[in-house]
């Protein structure tokens, strides 16, 4: 019998008390079932990770996280937020690890924690939920935070949020009420995020930043399976330079996160490589066990399942 292979997975979430109360509507995650585990990081948590066999947890605050507050709250809110999370950490160093919850709504102060978070607290980098206010990540009011993730050379996690109201109202609305999944793991938040990604390269900030990393989840929120026509629709508009397919392969990461598909997942193996795709399961709003038991029969040779279950992420998040 082949021994458990050791498993990260990287985009895993928790409530924090104090940011928890301030997430209402339609980003309020309501399932008891949920609840009960994004507010447990000790007992329950660990239990459920020793069934499904997850050694280790990247923990990230649950979307929204900061990223729809004014600016004042969320600056106020992020150093105590990522303060008990470190305390999280240190009470089981040996099964969490951390991604920072940055006010982006403050982009300087976002850079700050960022810094602040990698270098004193030992995190991983940052995970960003959906739009901050209503903006895309590339608006250039964000690039410090990029510059300094370069610096530091530490990934950004893009996580999908809600959509823009304005998105919701056009695309959604009349089947919302039926369907509310629509908004969310369905459909509407692979189109944000997706679009996310799109913006980011057009926006040049890899040109600028050219050690930026950013990691999507749920196999890259469907962009690898699109990455040929999508560099196909561009090229014809003639910028010339490297073109949108190399540009995503060379600087972005995808985790399996919420998505056990084997044809989606050799897709991305065909389009980015087995060295770009990390294990992920999106805990709580997934459950472990199925994530960890479609990874026992991928087919996969065991050098590449290696590198999925934790060689990528070792790497990526320099985790010994
Ligand atoms: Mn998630």
């Amino acid at each position: 019998m082949a021994t458990k292979p050791y498993i990260i997975a990287l985009e895993e979430h928790y409530f924090d008390p104090e940011v928890k109360r301030h997430i209402t509507g339609l980003d309020m995650t309501t399932a008891p079932r949920i609840v009960e585990r994004l507010d447990d990081v000790g007992e329950l948590r660990l239990r459920e990770m020793d069934e499904a066999g997850i050694d280790l947890q990247v923990l990230s605050h649950a979307n929204p996280g900061l990223q729809k507050l004014d600016a004042e709250s969320a600056v106020a809110l992020a150093r105590g937020a990522n303060d008990r999370l470190h305390e999280r950490v240190r009470a089981h160093p040996d099964r969490f690890a951390a991604f920072a919850a940055i006010p982006t709504p403050d982009p300087k102060a976002a850079a700050d924690e960022l810094e602040r978070t990698v270098t004193k607290l030992g995190f991983k980098g940052a995970l960003v939920n959906g739009l901050t206010n209503g903006l895309f990540l590339d608006d250039k009011r964000f690039w410090p935070i990029f510059e300094r993730a370069q610096a530091l050379d530490v990934p950004l996690y893009m996580h999908p949020s809600t959509p823009h109201p304005a998105v919701i109202e056009v695309y959604y609305k009349d089947y919302v009420a039926q369907y509310p999944s629509l908004l969310r793991a369905a459909w509407g938040f692979t189109v944000e995020t997706a679009t996310q990604g799109v913006r980011l390269v057009l926006s040049g900030v890899f040109d600028a930043y050219p050690g930026l990393k950013i990691i999507l989840g749920h196999l890259g929120e469907g962009l690898p399976f699109y990455l040929w026509r999508i560099n196909m629709g561009l090229a014809r508009d003639g910028k010339g330079g490297k073109g949108f397919r190399d540009t995503f392969c060379e600087h972005f990461f995808i985790t399996t996160s919420g998505f056990f598909s084997d044809p989606a997942l050799l897709c991305c193996m065909m389009e980015m490589g087995i060295d770009r795709i990390l294990f992920s399961v999106d805990y709580p709003f997934v459950d472990n066990p199925p994530g960890t038991k479609w990874t026992e029969t991928l087919p996969l040779c065991a050098e590449d399942k290696e590198k999925l279950l934790n060689g990528n992420a070792k790497r990526l998040l320099k985790i010994a």
